[in-house]
């Protein structure tokens, strides 16, 4: 006997909407979304989306209506609650914009809490475009079925950061300069420390020295190496949240 398909079927488009959903049960979509479904999507009357609020949770719904620009969606029900993220922040020096969009891209996907862009001395002319990385994280949300999407913060200096950092938040310090010296063990850093956690790294040309020791003095600072080789930023982001996400995250 044949299994019966799932329904809806992994296939059905998922799309974020910024409107609480959870008191709705007729939607009408325009713009970008509308567009998306019926020129990309060619979505028919009758045929299952799933939209989510990054409020109250993820919803199943069914086309009703379909218009030339717009369309009517009714939501059928609910199928996911709003998920409670690990508590990680990516803190990344913003580098080239395509590769620093993809780090919001993987950051969102590898499942950080929130990104926050820092300014330091050696970060190159990398304009950070928030309304862009936005639209990476949100579409990286979309596709890898997250139910909260990941905060992003405005740019912020390094020294400004630190000045005002939170006193039970550990900041994880990948440092490429400390693994000759045998220290810096990421598998010991988590061991020794649980709780709230920010991942901290530096542009292409890296942190400056004076920066290295104002970030190490920090009581809530752990320097962890990546290895024995120098890593690309993104590369290093991305090496990073793993390594947490596996030992403290929601992987295991
Ligand atoms: N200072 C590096 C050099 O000598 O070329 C450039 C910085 S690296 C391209 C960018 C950032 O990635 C670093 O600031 C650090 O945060 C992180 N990173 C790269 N390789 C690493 C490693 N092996 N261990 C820890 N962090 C690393």
């Amino acid at each position: 006997m044949p299994a019966t398909p799932a329904y809806p079927p992994r296939s059905a488009p998922r799309l974020y909407l910024d409107a609480r959903l959870d008191e709705s049960t007729e939607i009408r979509l325009e713009g970008s979304a509308a567009h998306y479904l019926l020129k990309v999507m060619r979505i028919k009357e009758g045929q299952p989306v799933k939209l989510f609020d990054n409020r109250t949770g993820e919803y199943l719904c069914h086309v009703t209506m379909l218009g030339k620009r717009d369309l009517i969606l009714l939501i059928d029900g609910k199928t996911r609650e709003l998920e409670d993220v690990p508590d990680l922040w990516l803190l990344a020096a913003p580098i080239k914009k395509d590769r620093y969009h993809w780090v919001a891209e993987k950051a969102t996907e590898l499942g950080v809490a929130k990104m926050v862009p820092v300014q330091t001395e050696r970060t190159q002319n990398n304009p950070v475009k928030p309304d862009k990385l936005r639209a990476h994280m949100i579409e990286a949300a979309e596709q890898c079925e997250r139910t909260a999407l990941p905060e992003l913060d405005p740019l912020i200096k390094l020294e400004t950061l630190l000045e005002n950092w939170p006193a039970d938040r550990h900041l994880f310090f990948a440092d490429e300069r400390i693994h000759e010296s045998g220290e810096g063990s990421f598998r010991k850093a988590l061991v020794a420390h649980d709780g709230p956690a920010a991942i901290l790294i530096g542009p292409e040309g890296g942190f400056s020295d004076s920066e290295n020791a104002a970030i190490r003095a920090m009581p809530q600072s752990v320097s962890v190496s990546l290895g024995p080789r120098i890593l690309r930023a993104d590369t290093a982001a991305v090496a990073a949240i793993s390594l947490w996400m596996a030992g403290r995250g929601d992987w295991s």
